[in-house]
C-alpha cells in the first residue's frame, strides 16, 4: 500500500493565530511528509505490504511502528481542527465526559495537565474502550491508544515541532490555545 500525505480541509493560514501558517507548512508539509516517505520506503519486502495504518500500528515495532504511528497520529490531529472550531462537545460524548470528569472544564484541565506532564516528545489522547468508557492517555513518541485496544478520539501533539515556532517553550499555552480550534463534530464522529 502506498501511503499519501493527508490533505488538509482548511487553508494553511486558516487556524491562525492558534497554529500559524509557518507551523502548518513545516508540521504538515515537512514533518508529516517525511514520515509518509519513510514508511513508503520501509514497507516494501515486509509482511505489511498490503496492510493499512491501523494494522501496521497494532502489529509492528521499531522504525515501521514509529513512522506508521506518526502518520496516523498526525492525520487524526490535523483533521480534528477547524477555523470554526471551539466550544464544547455535544450528545453522548459530552455526557460521557461529564460522567468521567464531572464537567467539560475539569476534563480540559486534566487533559492539559497530562500534556504538560508528558516528559519529552509524545501525544496526549482522549480514548474510549469498547463500552464507551473514556480515559486520558499520555503516550511517548509515536504512541497511539490502538496498541492498548482503545479507540483514539482526540489528540494534542506535544512534540516541540508542533508548537515551537508559535509558542517557543510554552507548551502549556499551546495546549490551552488548541481548544479554540477543536472541531467537536469530528471528535464525536470517532466516538
Ligand atoms: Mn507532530
Amino acid at each position: 500500500m502506498k501511503f499519501e500525505l493527508v490533505q488538509l480541509p482548511y487553508a494553511a493560514d486558516a487556524l491562525e493565530p492558534v497554529i500559524s501558517k509557518q507551523t502548518i507548512e513545516f508540521h504538515h508539509g515537512k514533518h508529516l511528509q517525511t514520515y509518509v516517505n519513510n514508511l513508503n520506503n520501509l514497507v516494501p519486502g515486509t509482511k505489511f505490504e498490503a496492510a493499512d495504518l491501523e494494522t501496521i500500528i497494532k502489529e509492528s515495532d521499531g522504525a515501521i511502528f514509529n513512522n506508521a504511528g506518526q502518520i496516523l497520529n498526525h492525520n487524526l490531529y490535523f483533521l480534528q481542527f477547524s477555523p470554526t472550531g471551539g466550544g464544547k462537545p455535544d450528545g453522548q460524548l459530552a455526557k460521557a465526559i461529564d460522567a468521567t470528569w464531572g464537567s467539560f472544564e475539569n476534563f480540559q484541565k486534566e487533559f492539559e495537565t497530562a500534556g504538560t506532564g508528558l516528559f519529552g516528545s509524545g501525544w496526549v489522547w482522549l480514548a474510549a474502550d469498547n463500552d464507551g468508557k473514556l480515559s486520558i492517555l499520555k503516550e511517548p513518541n509515536a504512541g497511539n491508544p490502538l496498541t492498548k485496544g482503545l479507540k483514539p478520539l482526540l489528540t494534542f501533539d506535544v512534540w516541540e515541532h508542533a508548537y515551537y515556532l508559535d509558542f517557543q517553550n510554552r507548551r502549556a499555552d499551546q495546549l490551552k490555545s488548541l481548544w479554540n480550534i477543536v472541531d467537536w463534530k469530528v471528535v464525536e464522529s470517532r466516538y
